[in-house]
């Protein structure tokens, strides 16, 4: 009786998860059950570090804004987020490009994007006196090299990311990239992971929810992160990766032909998704934290100073 009255809520409350995403009864699990969650409110992580995890060039920017700023050089940041949870420790937000190109003296030019590193994830996490074996949990937005370069670093702790982004990722048309000379793995098929095919709630305290947003990818995903004092920040992975890009709705280029079905639908996806962020802030009043974008980042206390 009670499993049955549980099965039609959840058909019910599926339909309302979006505007009550945090707070609420119920969390998803990565298995894609729901259950009943404690009923306390999201009461805000303590600590929220950023850290500097390389940087990009590239000579043209309409990459990212087909048509506009065609030939106009651009910086862009690459960072990595520790947040640390009253109750249940370290999480860590994307693992940025390879703590090796911090060693190459030219960078690693990949295609149109030169990637640098004046310092390493592993020297910062070391200066805050956390070992990678404290992170408990870590979440991806995707696979792209400039966000799962130092998946390795942390062999046993678990990482969320999306169930279709595994799949592709994963799968027999994967596209692993591995820094050129890098001695250490790229992000490994055995590693322990938690495939998400909607919102996980990380710690199931709703102060860390990593959000289902696929476009850029397949199974690409945002954080929503809620702190004591700063309150609810949306770290977006490339959800979005300029903020030219936000106010104008922009969709980058995604390579493919022009009626590819495929390309077509990542495109609206990736409308999609900025929609929900868009709504989203609304409901929390929610900082949204472009990663990518330069001057955001120039303006963002880094580790070792932290938000609360
Ligand atoms: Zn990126």
């Amino acid at each position: 009786m009670r499993g049955m009255r549980v099965a039609m809520l959840v058909v019910a409350l599926e339909a309302v998860a979006a505007l009550f995403l945090v707070g609420s009864a119920w969390a998803q699990h990565g298995n894609g059950t729901y259950s009943e969650s404690n009923s306390m409110a999201s009461d805000g992580a303590d600590k929220l570090y950023v850290l500097y995890c390389g940087q990009g060039h590239t000579e043209g920017q309409e990459r990212w804004s087909p048509g506009v700023f065609v030939g106009k050089p651009i910086d862009i940041s690459d960072n990595c987020y520790l947040i640390h949870d009253n109750a249940s420790g370290y999480f860590l937000w994307d693992t940025g490009i390879s703590d090796y190109v911090a060693s190459m003296p030219n960078g690693w030019q990949n295609g149109p994007l030169l990637w640098t590193r004046t310092k390493t994830l592993a020297s910062q996490l070391a200066a805050l006196h956390v070992d990678p074996s404290d992170i408990k949990l870590i979440g991806i937005s995707h696979t792209h090299p400039d966000h799962i370069g130092n998946a390795e670093l942390f062999p046993q702790t678990k990482i969320i990311m999306g169930k279709a982004e595994a799949a592709m990722y994963f799968g027999p048309k994967g596209f692993v990239q591995p820094t050129p000379g890098d001695p250490r793995p790229t992000f490994s098929k055995d590693h322990p992971l938690i495939k998400a095919d909607e919102d996980y709630d990380a710690f199931g305290d709703g102060n860390i929810i990593v959000l289902a947003t696929p476009g850029h990818t397949p199974g690409h995903q945002s954080a929503l992160v809620h702190l004591k004092k700063t309150g609810w920040i949306i770290l977006t992975g490339d959800a979005v990766h300029l903020q030219g890009n936000w106010d104008n709705r922009r969709v980058p280029a995604m390579g493919g032909e022009p009626d590819d079905v495929g390309i077509m639908i990542r495109k609206l996806q990736t409308l999609t998704s900025m929609q929900r962020l868009a709504d989203l802030i609304s409901f929390y009043h929610a900082q949204l934290w472009i990663n990518h974008e330069m001057t955001q980042s120039a303006k963002r206390k880094m580790s070792p100073e932290f938000y609360e």
